[in-house]
C-alpha cells in the first residue's frame, strides 16, 4: 500500500470487529472477497475488495479472495484471470492460494446428503412452472409440494440418481424441507441442487449437478473459518436461511453475516450482466475499453489504483444504497494525477505556426521541469522555425473574448518558450486555416517583451520538425443520463454517442515518445493522459485521455 492512501475511516463493521475482538469472541479477523467468475469487476466490486481487504489490514487479519463459481454456464477461466489481476493491481494480495467453492462441492455433497437423512431435504419433481406456483408470493403463504413427504429412503436413492446423470436436466431438483407459509420467501424449501449438464471451468465432468449459490455461500465461508462474511443489502433477506444452514449442518465455525450498502455511481451502470451486454453488442471494444466502469477500463483509462482506493476509502459503509456522483471519483483521479504525472505537452489539433525571422536548420534545446513540485527532472523541448499550436487557440478576428488567443497582429506566449507575434494567416479552397505566419519576439524567454507589449495568453506546441505524430483518443462519459438504468427505457438508450473521439494526427513532444505502456501525464492546458496498455509504442504512440483539467460536467 503507498503512502499516499488515507487511512480507510472506522464504520458500523469496523465498530462490530472491535468489540468482537475485545470481547475475545474471535482472536483474529478473517474476510473474503467473493466475487462470481461471470464478468470483470466494477467499480462497486472495487468498493468491496477495499472493505474486505480494508478491514483484515487494518485488524492485522486475512482476507481470502474465492471463487464463488456454482454456476458453470456462465462462468469462465478468462474471468478468474481478469480479477485476480484486478485484486492484485489495486493493490491486494490475498491469503494463501486462490479459493474456488468449487473446490467444495465434496463437502456440499456430503452436507446435502446429511440434511436428508435428517428429513430436512427431499427431491422434487414439480417444474419450474409449478414450483413457482406452489412458492405463493410475498402476501401470501405457498403450499408444500407433493414430494415433500418421500421418505429419506427415497431422496437418498433419487439424489443419487441425480448425480449419477440418470435424470434430463429440470427433471427434479434437491430442496431444504423448511416452511412454505414462512414470511420470508428465501425459507420457502429452496433449491439446493439441480442438474446441469455442463462442463465446470475447475471440476471438468465431475459433476452434473451443482450446488446453488445459497447453499454454498454461507458454508465456504464457514470452511474458510471467516468470521466477519460482509456482502451487499441484498442478501439481508437470505441471512435467515444462511443461518438455518449454519445451524442444521456439521459446520467448522459460524461466520456472521454483515450487509452494506452496494455502491452505485451516476452516469454509468454497475452490473456484470449489463456491461456483458455492452461488450457482447460491440458497444465498447471490450470489457477493459477505457470508458467502462470496470477496473480494467479504470486502469487503461490511466486511473492509479491509488486514487481509486481513496475514493473507495472516502465513501460510507453503510446500511443504505446509495448514488455517488462522478465527480467525486473524478475529483480523486485528479488529484491524484496532479500529485504524480509528469507534465508534456502535446498538441491535439495541429496548426502550424511559421516563423518567420527564426533560420531554417536552427534547433534550440529548451528545457521544463517535468513536474512543479516534485524532483522528476527536466525534459528537452526542441525549439525550430515550424511549429504546431492546436487549432483552437487560433483566431482569425481578435475580439475581447480571444484576448488570449493567437490573432492577426497579436501576441502569444509559447509554454516554456517565446513570445510570438502573429503576422498572417494562410487559408486553403476549402477555406481551412493551414498556416499561421509568425515572427518571434527577441529575448523574450522566461521574460517579458522590451517594448512593454505583453501576450495575455499561454498557448502549448511541439516543434514540428522535432516532435511526434501520435494518437489520442479522447473519451468523454458513456451515458449522458445521470440514471441511465434508473431512468425511463433502456440504459442503451442513453449512450453518449460522443463517448469516444479517436484523433490520429496529434503531435507530442520527443520525450513522450519514451513513455512506457501505462505511463500517466499532463498534457499541458489539456488534461490528464496515459500512453494505451496495449497498442502504445514508440514507434506508434497512442495516448488515452484520463480525464480533463477541470470538471466540465458538473455545471451541465
Ligand atoms: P453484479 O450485480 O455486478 O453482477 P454481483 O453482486 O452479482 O454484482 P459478485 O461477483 O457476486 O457480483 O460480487 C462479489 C462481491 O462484490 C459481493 O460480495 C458483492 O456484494 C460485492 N459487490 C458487487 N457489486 C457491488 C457494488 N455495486 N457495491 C459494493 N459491493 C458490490
Ligand atoms: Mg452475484
Amino acid at each position: 500500500m503507498s503512502n499516499t492512501d488515507a487511512a480507510p475511516a472506522s464504520n458500523f463493521i469496523s465498530t462490530i470487529i472491535e468489540q468482537d475482538l475485545a470481547e475475545g469472541r474471535i482472536d483474529k479477523v478473517i474476510t473474503r472477497f467473493p466475487p462470481e467468475p461471470n464478468g470483470y469487476l466494477h467499480i462497486g466490486h472495487a468498493k468491496a475488495i477495499c472493505v474486505n481487504f480494508g478491514l483484515a489490514q487494518s485488524f492485522g487479519g486475512e482476507c481470502n479472495l474465492r471463487f464463488d463459481d456454482t454456476n458453470p454456464e456462465k462462468e469462465e477461466q478468462e474471468y478468474v484471470d481478469a480479477i485476480k489481476e484486478d485484486v492484485q493491481w489495486l493493490g491486494f494480495q490475498w491469503t494463501g492460494e486462490v479459493r474456488y467453492a468449487s473446490d467444495y462441492f465434496d463437502q456440499f455433497y456430503q452436507w446435502a446428503l446429511h440434511l436428508i437423512r435428517e428429513g430436512k431435504a427431499y427431491v422434487c419433481d414439480l417444474s419450474a412452472e409449478q414450483a413457482s406456483e406452489y412458492r405463493g408470493w410475498a402476501t401470501q403463504p405457498g403450499k408444500d409440494s407433493p414430494y415433500k413427504s418421500r421418505s429419506v429412503a427415497e431422496n437418498l436413492a433419487l439424489f443419487e440418481q441425480m448425480r449419477a446423470g440418470e435424470f434430463d436436466e429440470g427433471h427434479c431438483v434437491l430442496r431444504a424441507n423448511i416452511d412454505m407459509a414462512s414470511p420470508n420467501m428465501n425459507m420457502r424449501d429452496p433449491i439446493l441442487y439441480r442438474i446441469r449438464k455442463e462442463s465446470h471451468h475447475q471440476t471438468g465432468d465431475k459433476w452434473c449437478i451443482y450446488p446453488n449459490y445459497d447453499f454454498a455461500h454461507g458454508q465456504e465461508d464457514a470452511i474458510e473459518g471467516v468470521t466477519h462474511s460482509i456482502c451487499t443489502l441484498e442478501f439481508a433477506d437470505h441471512r435467515p436461511l444462511y443461518d438455518w444452514f449454519i445451524d442444521n449442518l456439521p459446520v467448522p465455525a459460524k461466520p456472521r453475516q454483515y450487509e452494506f450498502g452496494r455502491l452505485n455511481i451516476n452516469y454509468t451502470v454497475t452490473s456484470k450482466r449489463k456491461l456483458k451486454k455492452l461488450v457482447d453488442e460491440g458497444i465498447v471494444a471490450g470489457w477493459n475499453d477505457p470508458r467502462m466502469p470496470t477496473i480494467s477500463g479504470m486502469r487503461r483509462r490511466g486511473y492509479s489504483p491509488e486514487a481509486v482506493r481513496n475514493f473507495c476509502n472516502s465513501l460510507a459503509v453503510s446500511k443504505t444504497d446509495g448514488v455517488v456522483d462522478m465527480a467525486q471519483l473524478e475529483f480523486f483521479i485528479r488529484d491524484d494525477l496532479n500529485k504524480t504525472a509528469p507534465r508534456a505537452m502535446a498538441v491535439l489539433n495541429p496548426l502550424k505556426v511559421v516563423i518567420s525571422n527564426y533560420p531554417q536548420d536552427q534547433v534550440e534545446e529548451l528545457s521544463a521541469p517535468a513536474h512543479p513540485d516534485l524532483e522528476l527532472g527536466e525534459r528537452v523541448l526542441p525549439f525550430t522555425r515550424e511549429l504546431y499550436i492546436d487549432q483552437a487557440d487560433f483566431k482569425e478576428e481578435y475580439s475581447k473574448k480571444f484576448k488570449k488567443k493567437f490573432c492577426p497582429g497579436k501576441r502569444i506566449r509559447l509554454r516554456n518558450a517565446y513570445v510570438l507575434q502573429c503576422d498572417d494567416y494562410i487559408k486553403d479552397e476549402q477555406g481551412n486555416i493551414t498556416q499561421v505566419n509568425a515572427s518571434l519576439v527577441p529575448n523574450t524567454l522566461g521574460v517579458d517583451p522590451e517594448d512593454g507589449d505583453k501576450p495575455k495568453g499561454v498557448v502549448h506546441w511541439v516543434s514540428a520538425s522535432h516532435g511526434h505524430r501520435a494518437t489520442v483518443r479522447v473519451y468523454d462519459r458513456l451515458f449522458n443520463h445521470e440514471a441511465p438504468d434508473r431512468g425511463e427505457g433502456d440504459f442503451i438508450d442513453h449512450l453518449n454517442p460522443n463517448s469516444l473521439t479517436v484523433l490520429d494526427n496529434c503531435w507530442v513532444e520527443p520525450s513522450l515518445v519514451a513513455a512506457k505502456p501505462e505511463d500517466r501525464f499532463q498534457f499541458e492546458r489539456e488534461g490528464y493522459f496515459v500512453a494505451d496498455r496495449y497498442e502504445h509504442s514508440a514507434e506508434q504512440p497512442v495516448f488515452n485521455m484520463t480525464i480533463g483539467l477541470r470538471d466540465t460536467w458538473s455545471n451541465k
